[in-house]
Protein backbone atom coordinates (compact mmCIF):
# COMPACT_ATOMS: atom_id res chain seq x y z
CA UNK A 1 0.00 0.00 0.00
CA UNK A 2 1.42 3.44 -0.73
CA UNK A 3 1.83 6.03 1.68
CA UNK A 4 -0.12 8.83 3.35
CA UNK A 5 1.40 12.26 2.93
CA UNK A 6 -0.27 15.06 5.92
CA UNK A 7 0.35 18.52 4.34
CA UNK A 8 -0.98 21.01 6.58
CA UNK A 9 -2.68 24.18 5.46
CA UNK A 10 -2.78 27.46 7.42
CA UNK A 11 -2.52 25.03 9.88
CA UNK A 12 -0.16 25.45 12.63
CA UNK A 13 -0.62 22.64 16.13
CA UNK A 14 2.61 20.86 15.53
CA UNK A 15 1.62 18.58 18.44
CA UNK A 16 -1.67 17.97 17.67
CA UNK A 17 -0.37 17.20 13.62
CA UNK A 18 1.97 14.76 15.74
CA UNK A 19 -1.01 12.85 17.37
CA UNK A 20 -2.38 12.97 14.42
CA UNK A 21 0.17 10.41 12.82
CA UNK A 22 0.97 8.74 16.02
CA UNK A 23 -2.72 7.58 15.61
CA UNK A 24 -2.86 7.29 11.75
CA UNK A 25 0.23 4.81 12.19
CA UNK A 26 -1.51 2.50 14.96
CA UNK A 27 -4.43 1.95 12.28
CA UNK A 28 -2.16 1.60 8.71
CA UNK A 29 0.56 -0.24 7.60
CA UNK A 30 1.48 2.89 5.31
CA UNK A 31 4.20 4.79 5.55
CA UNK A 32 2.93 8.63 7.11
CA UNK A 33 4.88 11.68 6.22
CA UNK A 34 4.21 15.09 7.19
CA UNK A 35 4.84 17.39 4.04
CA UNK A 36 5.15 21.34 3.62
CA UNK A 37 3.38 22.16 0.17
CA UNK A 38 4.38 25.86 -1.35
CA UNK A 39 0.16 26.64 -1.46
CA UNK A 40 -1.82 29.57 -1.33
CA UNK A 41 -4.99 29.12 -1.26
CA UNK A 42 -6.26 32.68 -0.61
CA UNK A 43 -7.74 32.89 -3.92
CA UNK A 44 -10.16 30.15 -2.82
CA UNK A 45 -11.52 32.17 -0.33
CA UNK A 46 -15.06 33.90 -0.59
CA UNK A 47 -15.72 37.66 1.36
CA UNK A 48 -19.42 37.31 0.66
CA UNK A 49 -19.02 33.78 2.76
CA UNK A 50 -15.70 34.11 4.62
CA UNK A 51 -15.03 30.81 3.80
CA UNK A 52 -12.89 28.71 1.48
CA UNK A 53 -14.06 26.85 -0.98
CA UNK A 54 -12.78 23.24 -0.17
CA UNK A 55 -12.54 21.82 -3.79
CA UNK A 56 -10.27 25.07 -5.27
CA UNK A 57 -8.16 23.88 -2.67
CA UNK A 58 -7.97 20.57 -4.11
CA UNK A 59 -7.76 21.45 -7.31
CA UNK A 60 -4.49 23.98 -6.36
CA UNK A 61 -3.06 21.33 -4.48
CA UNK A 62 -3.01 18.90 -7.52
CA UNK A 63 0.03 20.09 -9.93
CA UNK A 64 1.88 20.73 -6.78
CA UNK A 65 1.79 17.06 -5.53
CA UNK A 66 2.43 15.12 -8.76
CA UNK A 67 5.41 13.83 -8.11
CA UNK A 68 4.46 12.89 -4.67
CA UNK A 69 3.17 8.97 -4.32
CA UNK A 70 0.35 8.23 -2.62
CA UNK A 71 -2.38 9.96 -0.74
CA UNK A 72 -2.23 13.68 -0.27
CA UNK A 73 -4.28 14.45 3.36
CA UNK A 74 -4.84 18.23 3.98
CA UNK A 75 -5.47 19.21 7.35
CA UNK A 76 -6.82 23.35 7.95
CA UNK A 77 -7.69 24.86 10.42
CA UNK A 78 -10.15 27.46 7.84
CA UNK A 79 -13.91 26.93 7.61
CA UNK A 80 -14.67 25.24 4.31
CA UNK A 81 -17.55 25.63 1.98
CA UNK A 82 -18.63 24.15 -1.32
CA UNK A 83 -21.56 26.24 -3.55
CA UNK A 84 -24.22 24.26 -2.52
CA UNK A 85 -24.10 23.74 1.44
CA UNK A 86 -23.53 25.91 4.31
CA UNK A 87 -20.45 24.29 5.83
CA UNK A 88 -18.63 20.84 4.74
CA UNK A 89 -16.11 19.30 7.22
CA UNK A 90 -13.82 17.68 4.48
CA UNK A 91 -14.06 16.66 1.08
CA UNK A 92 -12.53 14.32 -0.58
CA UNK A 93 -11.69 12.74 -4.64
CA UNK A 94 -13.67 8.91 -4.61
CA UNK A 95 -11.15 6.90 -5.45
CA UNK A 96 -8.53 9.33 -5.60
CA UNK A 97 -5.23 11.37 -4.07
CA UNK A 98 -6.34 14.13 -2.73
CA UNK A 99 -8.94 14.66 0.49
CA UNK A 100 -9.26 17.79 2.83
CA UNK A 101 -10.01 18.16 6.30
CA UNK A 102 -11.48 21.40 8.47
CA UNK A 103 -10.87 21.21 12.32
CA UNK A 104 -12.60 24.61 11.98
CA UNK A 105 -16.12 23.32 13.13
CA UNK A 106 -14.93 20.77 14.79
CA UNK A 107 -13.63 22.98 17.73
CA UNK A 108 -16.12 22.14 20.62
CA UNK A 109 -15.60 26.06 21.21
CA UNK A 110 -17.31 26.57 17.59
CA UNK A 111 -20.28 25.74 19.71
CA UNK A 112 -20.74 25.61 23.04
CA UNK A 113 -17.53 28.26 23.73
CA UNK A 114 -16.02 25.36 25.60
CA UNK A 115 -12.63 24.06 25.12
CA UNK A 116 -12.58 19.94 25.03
CA UNK A 117 -8.98 18.93 23.74
CA UNK A 118 -10.11 15.46 23.59
CA UNK A 119 -13.12 15.46 21.97
CA UNK A 120 -11.65 17.85 19.38
CA UNK A 121 -8.71 15.36 18.61
CA UNK A 122 -11.39 11.83 18.42
CA UNK A 123 -13.53 14.78 15.91
CA UNK A 124 -10.61 15.01 13.23
CA UNK A 125 -9.98 11.38 13.45
CA UNK A 126 -13.19 10.74 12.35
CA UNK A 127 -13.16 13.02 9.90
CA UNK A 128 -9.70 12.01 8.70
CA UNK A 129 -10.58 8.18 8.50
CA UNK A 130 -13.87 9.07 6.55
CA UNK A 131 -12.40 11.37 4.21
CA UNK A 132 -9.90 8.78 3.27
CA UNK A 133 -12.48 6.17 3.17
CA UNK A 134 -13.44 8.08 0.07
CA UNK A 135 -9.89 8.33 -1.22
CA UNK A 136 -9.95 4.13 -0.96
CA UNK A 137 -13.32 4.25 -3.14
CA UNK A 138 -15.59 3.89 -0.07
CA UNK A 139 -18.80 5.62 -0.30
CA UNK A 140 -21.26 6.36 2.65
CA UNK A 141 -22.29 3.66 4.70
CA UNK A 142 -25.42 3.35 6.54
CA UNK A 143 -23.81 1.58 9.71
CA UNK A 144 -24.01 4.10 12.57
CA UNK A 145 -21.26 2.24 14.41
CA UNK A 146 -19.20 3.15 10.77
CA UNK A 147 -16.63 6.23 10.60
CA UNK A 148 -18.12 6.52 6.57
CA UNK A 149 -21.59 7.09 8.22
CA UNK A 150 -22.35 10.66 6.48
CA UNK A 151 -22.21 13.66 8.58
CA UNK A 152 -24.37 16.51 8.23
CA UNK A 153 -23.71 18.19 11.65
CA UNK A 154 -21.15 17.82 14.30
CA UNK A 155 -23.82 15.64 16.35
CA UNK A 156 -23.78 13.00 13.97
CA UNK A 157 -19.90 13.53 13.87
CA UNK A 158 -20.26 12.29 17.38
CA UNK A 159 -23.13 9.64 17.01
CA UNK A 160 -20.95 7.56 14.32
CA UNK A 161 -18.76 5.38 15.52
CA UNK A 162 -14.75 5.95 15.21
CA UNK A 163 -13.21 3.95 12.24
CA UNK A 164 -14.82 1.65 9.81
CA UNK A 165 -17.04 -1.32 10.27
CA UNK A 166 -16.02 -4.33 8.90
CA UNK A 167 -17.55 -4.24 5.65
CA UNK A 168 -15.58 -1.11 4.66
CA UNK A 169 -12.82 -1.99 6.44
CA UNK A 170 -12.38 -4.82 3.79
CA UNK A 171 -12.17 -2.58 1.04
CA UNK A 172 -8.76 -0.70 2.21
CA UNK A 173 -5.78 -2.37 1.57
CA UNK A 174 -3.20 -1.91 4.68
CA UNK A 175 -4.97 -1.16 7.01
CA UNK A 176 -4.03 -3.15 11.43
ZN1 LIG B 1 -18.38 11.58 2.98
ZN1 LIG C 1 -19.13 0.99 6.89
Amino acid sequence: MTGINIVPVKFYKNTFLKKIIKELNSRFHSDISLIALDLDVEETYSEDRGQFFSSQIIALSAPLTQTIPGKVLMITEVDLFVPVLTFVFGEAQLNGKHSLVSVCRLHEEFYSGISEDELLFQRTMKEIFHELGHCFGLLHCIDWDCVMHSSQGIEEVDIKGNFYCKICARSIDGLK
